[in-house]
């Protein structure tokens, strides 16, 4: 899997929520702290307690890119 692109960290929301920016700088949900499986991390290093699920299309990949948020969270809020 090619890696996903991370959300821009220059952008202005993440001088406001600067714990977001490292959450994301480290592959990890800035909501709920998972590890993101963007195609850069390596698997057999998580443990599956701590990855969050796959995700499940291109416009999912695309709302990472723009939010940095993992599957399970963004489930929870588009539904
Ligand atoms: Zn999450």
């Amino acid at each position: 899997m090619p890696p996903i692109e991370k959300p821009d960290l220059n952008k202005p929301v993440f001088n406001v929520f600067p714990e977001a920016r490292e959450c994301i700088i480290h592959n990890r949900c800035p909501c709920c702290k998972k590890v993101v499986n963007n195609g850069t991390i390596l698997l057999k290093d998580v443990p599956r307690s701590e990855l969050s699920s796959p995700f499940k299309d291109a416009l999912s990949k695309k709302e990472y890119s723009i939010s940095g948020l993992c599957q399970n969270c963004q489930d929870e809020l588009f539904g």
